[in-house]
């Protein structure tokens, strides 16, 4: 049925929706929840199903009237005990005059409704072995409790095969019409259920049932009539409807909002349980946050144990404007959710209503262990739904950013454990474990290209058994120590010095230039002679001795060691405080030049 077609219905007469069954509700313009009464022409055996309330009986009646004298009715079908159906009871009682009318319904709904001390008796569904004969059709009872109400049930009219649903696909609308023209009625079906049914499960229990009968149509009591191929589709979107989320929202009765903080409650709580990379959860918790507040930036700042402030998941020099470091500075973090509360508010703490601050408490200590900062592109009104989401996710993320911290810390453990491991402690070199992994990347590059080439001074301290033997083992420790900070001073950063025995270095030096490698060596020779370290009373002199060897492409880091060790070991030969390079490499230099 078109838009157009719908416009020409006249709502103000009974309007037919199948064989013998009509539509006698009231329009009430401004009403979100339409209220739908329907007729089942049976003779005097007819039935109204939910015959409304005082604000639409009067013209329900003249409806009624319009179709078949009100006296036919027989049967006055209540599928629950809610004001806008049994309201219009008393007005009922008092128009009904044949003996044999009965309202029909659960026992639940039977039990309040006496209250309404009517003449009419009450019978309940499930003495009637949940369904009704009537001439020429059969309806049949249909139980579907909800939370809402756990005696509610629905109708089938065997005969035509429309589904009186009641509750169930009604709909919240703000622009009514009678019949849904499109798959697009389930938005308003969404803000109607999801606020209002306690979990899918609930639903999927009446669903079964309905998608065993063979149904034409289905008339809820709210909202808009479904028929024929729309049934399908919106039936598979409602079964996996997540309802139930919003027993949380007290306050507003705003449907669409609430349904939108819904929406970004649901996905922020999956992207916490589904998501472990913290930078991850960060990237989509923010994408998720800008589908409904103008969010600029989020960043989650914690206290690390010396007391500075750092940020999580960040890329490196983003700075943060000052009022930041202000804030962060005051004791934020390291409150408990009490303090936090007497100080900032009951869940966040909004900075010009442009910087909304969102503390993260520690499961361990209850106090709080990190800050989100949400920054906004301009100004929000702060309202108690998204305060009520932004409470319901502070849990989850706090865990998340708990565990960020624990990995985080257990990072650093693991970097401090390495730094130690491939630092010697006495000098403060490379150990020969760093060595190899480091000098195989040099010689991966070299192999690439000639022109990255590296050589490798051997050096040995002479004679250095002496400073042990004549000033103990501390004064030898000394000696060392000063001479490798000779070796750091006269290399460059690139370079890369390893302790590679007792009283031996290597060092890698970066360079394919034979002047300025022996220079080095040089330099490190000449300084360490000059050198008087005190030692006590003592002043101690040293001298060192080094071998130079150029590595050439392809060659294995043992054979080019092997080179400058032959190199160092000539050198002490020539009298020790000399630096020899080696003599194949010299020869070929020699050959080259010749
Ligand atoms: P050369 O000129 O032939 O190299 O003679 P040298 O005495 O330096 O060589 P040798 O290899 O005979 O002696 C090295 C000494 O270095 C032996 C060892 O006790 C000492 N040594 C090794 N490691 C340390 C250390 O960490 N601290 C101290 N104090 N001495 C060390
Ligand atoms: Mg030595
Ligand atoms: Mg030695």
């Amino acid at each position: 049925m078109s838009g157009t077609v719908q416009n020409t219905l006249d709502y103000g007469h009974a309007i037919a929706v199948a064989e013998s069954t009509w539509w006698v509700g009231h329009y009430l313009p401004g009403d979100h929840f339409q209220c739908h009464v329907y007729l089942i022409e049976a003779g005097d055996q007819s039935v109204l199903i939910d015959p409304g309330s005082k604000l639409t009986i009067g013209k329900t009646f003249e409806k009624i009237e319009e179709i078949i004298p009100f006296e036919r009715i027989k049967y006055f079908v209540a599928h629950h005990q809610d004001p806008d159906i049994t309201g219009a009871f008393q007005q009922i009682d008092e128009r009904v005059t044949r003996k044999d009318a009965v309202i029909l319904s659960h026992w639940r709904t039977n039990e309040l409704l006496k209250h309404l001390a009517l003449d009419l008796p009450l019978k309940c569904v499930e003495d009637m072995d949940w369904k009704l004969e009537l001439p020429g059709r059969q309806l049949q009872f249909i139980f579907t409790p909800y939370l809402h109400f756990p005696g509610a049930f629905t109708t089938y009219d065997k005969s035509t095969g429309v589904l009186f649903s009641s509750d169930l696909y009604g709909g919240y609308t703000t622009e009514w019409s009678l019949f849904a023209t499109s798959v697009d009625y389930f938005e308003s079906m969404r803000l109607f259920h999801e606020h209002y049914m306690p979990s899918k499960e609930i639903l999927a229990y009446s669903i079964n049932k309905f998608q065993k009968l063979p149904l034409t149509m289905i008339a809820p009591q709210h909202g808009s009539i479904i028929s024929g191929d729309l049934i399908k589709p919106i039936t598979e979107k409602l079964k996996n409807l997540d309802c139930g989320l919003f027993l949380n929202a007290k306050r507003t009765s705003n449907l669409p909002e609430l349904s939108d903080f819904n929406r970004l409650l649901r996905t922020s709580l999956e992207i916490l349980t589904l998501k472990r990379d913290f930078k991850e959860i960060k990237e989509a918790l923010a994408l998720n946050i800008q589908k409904l507040l103008p969010l600029k930036s989020m960043s989650f700042y914690v206290k690390e144990p010396d007391g500075q402030i750092s940020t999580l998941a960040e890329e490196e020099n983003s700075s943060e404007p000052g009022v930041r470091d202000i804030l962060l500075n005051t004791s934020m973090i390291g409150l408990t959710k009490i303090a936090w509360q007497e100080q900032y508010g009951p869940h966040f703490f909004l900075l010009d209503r442009e910087v909304l601050i969102i503390p993260l408490f520690s499961a361990e200590t209850g106090k709080t262990i990190s800050l989100s900062f949400l920054e906004l592109d301009h100004e929000i009104e702060m309202n108690e739904s998204l305060a009520d989401v932004i409470d319901q996710i502070i849990l989850p993320l706090s865990t998340a950013v708990e565990r960020e911290i624990v990995l985080r810390k257990v990072e650093m453990e693991k970097k401090k454990f390495y730094e130690q491991a491939i630092r010697d402690r006495l000098t403060g070199l490379y150990t020969r474990l760093y060595m190899e992994e480091a000098v195989t990347r040099l010689m991966k590059i070299h192999d690439r290209n000639k022109s990255s080439s590296f050589a490798v001074i051997m050096f040995d301290l002479d004679h250095f058994k002496r400073i042990n033997d004549l000033y103990g083992h501390a004064a030898g420790d000394k000696v060392l120590s000063e001479a490798a900070e000779v070796i750091i001073e006269c290399t460059r950063g690139e370079d890369i010095n390893v302790r590679y025995g007792g009283e031996e270095f290597a060092s890698f030096i970066v360079s394919s230039n034979h002047q300025t490698v022996v220079a080095i060596a040089e330099r490190v020779r000449t300084k360490i002679e000059k050198m008087r370290i005190s030692f006590g009373d003592h002043l101690l002199k040293i001298t060192i001795s080094g071998g130079v060897a150029f590595r050439k492409q392809k060659e294995s880091l043992e054979s080019v060691l092997q080179r400058a060790d032959t190199a160092l070991y000539q050198a002490k030969e020539r009298g020790r405080n000399f630096i020899q390079i080696d003599p194949l490499e010299e020869r070929e230099q020699n050959e080259r030049k010749g």
